[in-house]
């Protein structure tokens, strides 16, 4: 999971730069690992990237440098390619007099490693292990050697990619945004006073004061110039696979991922976490004390079981919100030991209390044994959990961390075996065709963490993945 931004500004306006920031910023729980920005310095292009935080890497100081009238950005979680700055985006490609063209991509390829041989086959050499470089290395290959139209050359990306790829690109005349046609990861445009602004989520239009637009289309190109927004759709069944025909949207930006206050995939991220609350206190037959969750990403699914049974909703465990968020840090290591500073009980709250303990997810199954372990210790009698998914029981290859079959717990062991493993008195999950009701769009998701069936496939047996988003 990653998160981008493209800011075009029509009268030339200096501040796409900083509002690029400002629209990372929003995204900052998209990846905490680094962050770039790429803008135009006149004729050419420029980045700057670094480890850390936005408003660390991004100072006014730095800000004041880069006054330029369009810029993209990017915020990186990885995912397998590893955790340096080289392996930051956006990328930029040199060219003869100078950077040209820069791209920043949120997903990740599956087929990745067989479209680097064929690349070094055509003479492109790639110095990461970053998917983003793949992608617009090709692209500026078609562009300068086959001399396509920059719309030619991305429908051709199209039938060469495989995988997720939400994708900014930037040229000292264009800002150019394009989606995979299953449109797996998100990627919304909106309109700023003087010109646009992309970004995976909404809530980084609401900080920029843009008004929403819509999605952008999977296997949409969008091209930002001084002549205005033009649209090019590309029949996106043609690119599809026959075993999944329609979109694929990522189902765990609903569950997990996007900001509550976000509009993704059509639908509210709070409404649709609420309603998953609301299918578990279905299941159950008792009204506990209180309904706690597993702050923040589980807030509005505890609401949701709390207003539905009838029980108080209740604030029981306090996040340090300076540690990050537990899934996304990297290293197991590194997990572990934030688990232990991020999670704080109410002193005395839990004594003697039944409750239902609401998590969005079970991955791996290392944070919550913590906390349950926390809780009890705090005196809980009774410790009921409800997760508002199904068993996650195959990792992501399109762009989330969950890289292996044997580190997911519910891969594993049967829900009764983790009840045990967890310590809890009983275990619930989301059945997977509530889950299905519930987020009924307009557009198909991808259900594969629960179910297996990869939309786009999964990659080629004996290769190692080793992209990242
Ligand atoms: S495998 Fe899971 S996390 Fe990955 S795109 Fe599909 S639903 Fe999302």
């Amino acid at each position: 999971m990653c998160g981008i931004v493209g800011i075009y500004l029509k009268n030339s306006a200096p501040e796409a730069g900083d509002l690029t920031a400002l629209g990372l910023f929003a995204q900052q729980h998209r990846g905490q690992e680094s962050c770039g920005i790429a803008w135009c310095d006149g004729s050419h292009l420029q980045v700057r990237k670094g480890m850390g935080l936005v408003k660390e890497v991004f100072t006014p100081e730095v800000l004041t440098g880069m006054r330029s009238h369009c810029a993209i950005g990017h915020v990186r979680y990885p995912t397998q390619g590893g955790c340096t700055l080289e392996n930051a985006q956006p990328h930029l490609v040199e060219t003869l007099g100078g950077p040209l063209y820069a791209l920043a991509s949120n997903g990740d390829l599956v087929n990745y490693p067989r479209l680097r041989t064929e690349m070094g086959r055509l003479g492109i050499y790639l110095s990461t292990t970053n998917d983003g470089e793949a992608i617009v290395k090709l692209l500026v290959y078609l562009l300068e050697h086959e001399k396509a139209n920059t719309i030619s050359a991305i429908r051709s990306l199209y039938s060469q990619l495989e995988g997720a790829y939400s994708t900014v690109f930037l040229t000292p005349e264009q800002l150019i945004a394009f989606r995979d046609p299953y449109g797996i990861r998100p990627m919304n445009v909106g309109e700023l006073p003087d010109g646009w602004a992309v970004s995976s989520e909404t809530c980084a239009m609401d900080v920029l004061r843009a008004t929403h637009i819509r999605e952008v289309e999977p296997g949409e190109i969008l091209i930002f110039s001084p002549s205005g927004m033009k649209s090019f759709r590309t029949d996106a069944r043609f690119f599809r696979s026959e075993h999944h025909p329609g979109t694929a949207h990522c189902v765990f930006e609903l569950i997990y991922f996007a900001r509550p206050d976000s509009f993704q995939f059509g639908q509210y991220v709070y409404e649709i976490r609420q309603q998953l609350g609301a299918a578990l206190a279905g299941y159950d037959d008792f009204v506990p004390d209180c309904v706690v969750p597993v702050p923040d990403s589980a807030n509005f699914i505890a609401q949701g079981y709390a207003k539905a049974s009838g029980a108080p909703f209740e604030l029981g465990l306090i996040r340090n919100h300076y540690v990050g968020r537990t899934f996304i840090k990297p290293e197991q290591t590194f997990r572990d030991e934030s688990v232990k500073q991020k999670f704080n009980p109410l002193t005395g709250f839990f004594r003697d209390k039944r409750i239902v303990l609401v998590d969005d997810s079970i991955v791996r199954g290392t944070t919550l044994r913590k906390i349950v372990s926390m809780i009890r210790g705090a005196g809980a009698r009774e410790i009921h959990l409800r997760i508002g998914s199904p068993p996650v029981r195959h990792p992501c290859f399109y762009g989330i961390d969950t890289p292996t079959y044997e580190e997911l717990i519910a891969n594993q062991y049967s829900v009764a075996e983790i009840r045990e493993r967890l310590q809890v008195d009983s275990l619930k999950y989301l059945a997977l065709e509530d889950l299905k009701r519930i987020v009924t769009d307009r557009g198909d998701h991808c259900y594969c963490c629960f179910d297996g069936k990869y939309p786009v496939g999964k990659p080629e047996a004996g290769q190692k993945k080793e992209t990242s988003c």
